[in-house]
């Protein structure tokens, strides 16, 4: 682990509550700099990603969470993806699927394993803990009116996008979705996206990239 090397979870931001949106409004003008606090962005506009081999190798049956959220930088950034067949020292994001037990309750996480000479990341690990999600899915939003496997992949996609958004730059949100959707109520300016960490209510749907994000990302690729 060396300096620079930046890890995440999914589960710190929610224990900063309402003293973070209370400095939100500083972010929402843009004080915030780009890549966030803690992070380096990744080397170029070109993400590549493969998925590795071995212990932790994301089945079949689980890629299309991971390619599809891969192709939404296409959409939603000035970012574009490319699937790699064999990981190699150049691919920005090795995926794999883990029981992620520290600490408990962590659905995904993040780590540059190289950081480049230029302050950025040559390739960085995105751990999955699908066990996690699914169990999420069932406890936390259950018999909610649509198919489970349908609140399943939406949170697979939030979780995923997060930890992609950690890859090119993006640190946690601090805010909670409740104080969030508060805050939209409020002002009318959305906020909401996909690097809230934790549970998101599927209903809301925020696997997307913030409007207040999106912008930040382009101008740095
Ligand atoms: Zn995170």
């Amino acid at each position: 682990m060396g300096v620079g090397l930046t890890r995440t979870r999914l589960a710190v931001a929610a224990l900063l509550g309402l003293g973070s949106w209370l400095g939100w409004p500083g972010g929402l003008a843009g004080a915030d700099p780009f890549p966030n606090t803690d992070m380096r962005g990744a080397d170029n506009n070109q993400h590549t990603f493969c998925f590795p081999t071995g212990a932790g190798s994301v089945p079949a049956r689980s890629r299309p969470n991971y390619t599809g959220s891969m192709a939404y930088l296409d959409t939603a950034t000035a970012l574009f993806d490319t699937l790699i067949a064999t990981c190699n020292g150049n691919t920005d994001v090795l995926f794999r699927e883990v029981d992620i037990t520290n600490p408990p309750g962590t659905r995904g996480s993040y780590s540059c394993i190289s950081p480049n000479g230029a302050g950025r990341c040559e390739t960085s690990r995105v751990d999955i803990d699908v066990a996690q999600i699914f169990t999420d899915t069932a406890v936390r939003f259950p018999g909610a009116g649509q198919p489970f496997t349908d609140n399943f992949n939406i949170n697979m996609l939030k979780s995923i996008r997060h930890e992609v958004g950690h890859s090119i730059g993006t640190n946690n949100d601090g805010t909670s979705f409740i104080d969030m959707n508060n805050l939209f109520i409020a002002t009318g300016v959305d906020v909401r996206g996909c690097t809230v960490s934790g549970w998101v209510p599927t209903e809301l749907r925020w696997d997307l990239y913030s409007p207040h994000h999106i912008p930040e990302i382009n101008a740095f690729y």
